[in-house]
């Protein structure tokens, strides 16, 4: 049994959190004049990479994906779904095999995974809406690949992130929800009809909205518009300060509600590194700067994203119109949702949590104690 204090983000106020055997056992008022936020662990539907670690390099194995688990738990982060992008088969296939090997041999790492994200290959073949995902490696939707990838990882694969431009999207996304697993839709140039058709076929989420999109759209009807209005699709979206301007950030969070809106990391494997010029597998040159932006030297490019789900939470927390608790709640209690019941300051809940401290006049989130099922990492 042991007690865990600090300050609840959801109303201000200070509580007592009784932990038993893992899990929460009793949520009790507690004296005031603690000046940490204690809340449920940070909640990452997308992350690539951190610190040198890279789920997409060649040859994934077991010890990385154990490693960034434990260096992501500094971070506040107690879930996340490691995301492999766009690859020949046979590289999705192995590190697909190399998480699902991971989580067998660290209970650790079982417990911050609960799937995987496949991001691609089934993405718009189109410059611009791709992004960085390697041309030569998109392809149709292929049911039989979704099962090549479940046969490798045990059922491991449960976020797949597509464009539903592909003739056979809609029934790959109904065969994909039909088994259980999430279909975002991302990447993509698909047309409003399209968009709409795809979350009619299943479709639950939309990966960053407002990247991975063309440079220029008609002003309306477009895919923005259309994943904005379609209350079945609840969007992610990268706050790192980078990816979407204020303006346009404060709108969409407004236009999707937080009810359905998910803070995501998109983290690559140079974010946490010293800033600087990098040589990458898939983004070739980049730069890291000091602010956390990479990018294409020279080109105004964005070639992935460095800062940590922390940092999000406190640029939407920062944001005028927003508060702390929101931010919270888009970084653990909405992704929770979506993957079945975590994130939440809820009796009987595992004792997933994280305290912090942060001020709305500035100043960074700064992580304190972790504890994953009770258990201080
Ligand atoms: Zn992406």
């Amino acid at each position: 049994m042991q007690s865990i204090q600090g300050r609840n983000p959801a109303n201000g106020e200070n509580i007592e959190v009784i932990v038993d055997d893992g899990f929460i056992q009793s949520i009790l008022p507690a004296a005031s004049g603690e000046d940490r936020w204690l809340s449920p662990g940070f909640i990452d539907l997308q992350i690539n990479g951190y610190c040198g670690y890279d789920l997409n390099a060649e040859s994934l194995t077991p010890d990385v994906v154990i490693a960034l688990a434990q260096r992501l738990v500094a971070l506040g982060i107690t879930t996340f779904l490691p995301t492999l992008i766009t690859a020949a088969d046979e590289q999705l296939v192995a590190a697909l095999r190399a998480i699902a090997a991971a989580r067998h041999l660290s209970p650790l790492a079982a417990h911050m995974i609960p799937c995987v994200h496949v991001e691609g290959p089934h993405l718009s073949p189109t410059d611009g809406p791709r992004g960085a995902h390697p041309r030569a490696h998109v392809r149709p939707p292929d049911c039989d690949e979704l099962e090549r990838w479940q046969a490798a990882s045990g059922g491991l694969v449960g976020l797949v992130t597509l464009s539903p431009h592909w003739d056979d999207a809609l029934d790959y996304i109904a065969y994909a929800t039909r088994r259980g697993i999430l279909v975002a839709l991302g990447h993509t140039d698909a047309d409003p009809a399209r968009i709409h058709a795809a979350a009619e076929a299943g479709a639950r989420l939309s990966t960053h909205l407002g990247n991975g999109v063309a440079g220029e759209l008609p002003r309306h009807p477009n895919l923005l518009w259309a994943q904005l209005a379609d209350d079945r699709l609840t969007a992610t979206f990268i706050a790192d300060g980078h990816h979407l301007p204020p303006d346009t950030l404060t709108a969409m969070l407004r236009a999707k509600g937080i009810e359905r809106s998910i803070l995501v990391s998109d983290a690559v494997a140079i974010g946490g590194l010293q800033p600087g010029v990098y040589e990458t597998p898939v983004g070739g040159t980049v730069e890291l700067t000091a602010e956390g932006r990479i990018g294409i030297p020279g080109t105004g490019i964005l070639a992935g994203a460095a800062l940590p789900l922390r940092d999000g939470v406190a640029n939407v927390a920062r944001l005028p119109g927003f508060s702390l608790q929101q931010a919270v709640q888009m970084a653990t209690e909405n992704p929770g949702r979506i993957l079945g019941g975590r994130g939440a300051l809820r009796i009987g809940a595992p004792a997933d949590l994280v305290q912090f401290t942060w001020s709305p006049d500035g100043g960074d989130l700064e992580i304190g104690r972790v504890f994953i099922c009770g258990v201080e990492q």
